[in-house]
């Protein structure tokens, strides 16, 4: 399972220039070129999830994410021309991909893809999955809040995972119980900046080129890790009222959104597919209203 996440992360990381994805970006913008297994399969969802959220999900804010320094620094508050700039070369339908061939080409050498938002849900499934194939019954696989679970732990219902409070006031504000499902959360509370008053998180509204604000933290839950992770990016873009829309809409996926309060108390929205496995802390309720959608 080790190996496998080493496999996974030496192909898909923006952070090295010896990456599968850092060839992709040398090359794409001036010859087609023939993508490697594993990274068309996660190519293949991607521009899918592209297209389901209505370009919210955009592997192409490359450009941007860098020019904010979220990929390895020096992170900073660009100016509107840089990021006007940097905003002429995003956009998914600069991508041309066929999965039965694996070939891959962009429409400008300055395109640029960036598998951040999903690579480790699809490296938590096949961990997973290399798990169950050495007869692992009961596990969890957990990388950095993108986890799969198999089966439960010793005379449990399931895994019991904590929804970390994105505020710190505790470690967690409830707790879920999974199994054969994965489960993940997006947010801007662990990578920003914060300049003029106000905060700026890694991820990117692909229609406007500015880091999202409005939500504090999707959790999505599905019975595919990848599934989770393409989602929970798409979804705090959407904001509260398109993300639930969309969660609702979206077979087998389940979504937990919070939304921040003008006083002390948040909102946790909760789809109703989830009503009855969801238990708030104790600890919480001075400070989260729960909702159910
Ligand atoms: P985390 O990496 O914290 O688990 P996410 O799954 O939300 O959280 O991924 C955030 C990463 O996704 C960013 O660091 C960036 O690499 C990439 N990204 C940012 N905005 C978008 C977007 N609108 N669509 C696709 N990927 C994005
Ligand atoms: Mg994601």
């Amino acid at each position: 399972a080790h190996a496998t996440l080493l496999r996974v992360d030496s192909l898909m990381t923006n952070w090295t220039s010896t990456s599968e994805v850092a060839r992709i970006n040398r090359v794409a913008g001036r010859e087609t070129t023939v993508v490697q297994p594993e990274v068309a399969t996660v190519l293949d969802y991607s521009l899918r999830v592209w297209r389901e959220s209505d370009g919210a999900f955009d592997i192409t804010v490359e450009p941007l994410v860098r020019l904010w320094g979220f990929l390895g620094g020096p992170r900073r508050v660009p100016s509107d021309d840089e990021i006007v700039t940097a905003f002429r070369h995003v956009g998914g339908r600069k991508v041309h991909f066929d999965p039965a061939t694996r070939r891959l080409s962009f429409d400008d050498p300055q395109v640029r893809i960036d598998l951040g938002g999903i690579a480790k849900g699809y490296a938590v499934d096949v961990a997973a999955e290399t798990l169950r194939a050495h007869g692992v019954r009961n596990g969890l696989v957990d990388l950095s809040g993108n986890m799969f679970a198999i089966g439960s732990p010793p005379g449990a219902a399931g895994w019991r995972i904590g929804i970390r409070d994105p505020r710190d006031r505790i470690p967690y504000l409830a707790r879920l119980a999974i199994r054969g499902e994965g489960i993940s959360t997006s947010g801007q509370y662990e990578q920003f900046i914060a300049a003029n008053g106000r905060t700026y998180g890694h991820i990117m509204d692909p229609r406007t080129g500015w880091p999202v604000q409005g939500l504090i933290a999707v959790t999505v839950v599905s019975p595919s890790a990848m599934e989770c992770d393409g989602w929970d990016t798409p979804l705090f873009v959407m904001g509260l009222e398109g993300g639930k829309r969309r969660a609702k809409s979206v077979p087998g996926l389940s979504a937990i959104l919070i939304q921040p309060g003008t006083g002390s108390v948040d909102t946790m929205w909760v789809e109703e597919t989830l009503r009855d496995r969801l238990i708030l802390e104790p600890a919480a309720q001075s400070f989260i209203q729960v909702r159910y959608f």
